[in-house]
């Protein structure tokens, strides 16, 4: 431990202990996303607050540091390769709450909780996300969506910290698209809360289509092993991409414990202890196989930290 906080700067880190941030040196990040692999990080920062979060960010661009933010960690591939950069997670910036017909969320809330809370007051609209991995930073940083439904439909405005300044920006200018966002354009900015409109509904009418919702995702996803999700975007809106994986045969093909779920073709799991890299050359694989079948080019839709 000795050793790993020496190299990282000790005025920085009595700096963020003192700001109120926790800090895990040499950090392996597969104990932080869903596919539950990844080599070690510098530094893993978690703020307990808000204002700790934001005090970080801006020491880090201050700094010149390298850094990147992580929600919950469900659409993130870390490589194998130690990282130099740090990580600061949303996870304690968790508070969601009701005023004016509005519901308001910080970044770190996790989607479940916010779906769960939109139903306890008898608000429409997140249903069909109800079950969806990750946190609202996360969902609205690539526009998650399913079943018809994507998040930019109920987001009104967004507080954003550029590492100097706090502004909200509306819809409009959130630039959503599929499975995109002015975020993943311009990672300076960091999404800090949002403000969502849902429409007043029965509690019970909003209970049973979540319930309904969470019944498709246990039926067709691999939800029993670690994964990140659909792998690939959908590259035009008539081209499934799990049907055409699955038509090829591949189902269940594997690069070491990495497979190409059984359940869901557009999903790759981690049968227990896959590498990084076993899941890039499983991607590779499909991805040629694709090309030469359909003549169409898969991008990935999970994010690949390097
Ligand atoms: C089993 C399973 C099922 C899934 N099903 C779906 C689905 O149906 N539809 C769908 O769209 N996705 C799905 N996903 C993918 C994933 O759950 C979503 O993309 C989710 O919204 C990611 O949220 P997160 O908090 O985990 O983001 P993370 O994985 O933590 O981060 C993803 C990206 O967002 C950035 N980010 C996170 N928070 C912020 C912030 N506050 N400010 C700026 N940038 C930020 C990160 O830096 C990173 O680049 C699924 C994943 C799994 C494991």
């Amino acid at each position: 431990m000795h050793d790993v906080y020496n190299r990282v700067d000790k005025k920085l880190v009595e700096f963020l202990w003192d700001e109120g941030c926790d800090l895990l040196f040499d950090e392996p990040l597969s104990a932080h996303v869903s596919f539950r692999l990844g080599g070690k990080v510098r530094l893993f920062v978690i703020p307990n607050s808000l204002n700790s979060f934001i005090v970080a960010i801006s020491s880090f661009k201050n700094e010149g540091i390298e850094y990147r933010i992580i929600g919950k960690g469900t659409n993130i591939l870390p490589s194998d390769e130690y990282k130099d950069f740090i990580v600061v997670s949303t996870e304690r910036i968790d508070e969601v709450k009701t005023s004016d017909g509005y519901v308001y969320s910080t970044a770190g809330t996790p989607f479940k909780k916010l779906c769960l809370f939109a139903m306890e007051n008898g608000l429409s609209g997140l249903e069909k996300a109800y079950g969806l991995p990750g946190s609202v930073g996360g969902a609205i940083y690539m526009n998650a969506g399913c079943y018809g439904w994507e998040t930019s439909e109920r987001v009104v405005e967004i507080d954003v910290y550029d590492g100097k300044n706090i502004f909200t920006i509306s819809n409009l200018e959130a630039e959503f698209e599929y499975r995109t966002s002015l975020f993943k354009k311009n990672k300076d900015l960091i999404i800090l809360g949002a403000k969502f409109k849902l429409c007043p509904d029965n509690i019970e009418h909003i209970k049973s289509l979540m319930t309904e919702t969470i019944r498709k995702r246990y039926e067709k996803q691999p939800l029993e092993y670690p994964s990140a999700g659909s792998v690939f975007k959908r590259p035009r809106p008539d081209f499934y991409v799990g049907t055409a994986i699955e038509s090829l045969g591949l189902k269940g093909y594997s690069v070491g414990d990495a497979q190409v779920s059984e359940k869901h073709a557009g999903f790759i799991i981690n049968k227990g202890n896959a590498k990084a890299n076993d899941v890039f050359e499983l991607m590779d694989f499909v991805k040629a196989k694709i090309k030469q079948a359909y003549q169409v080019d898969l991008e990935t839709e999970i994010e690949i930290w390097q």
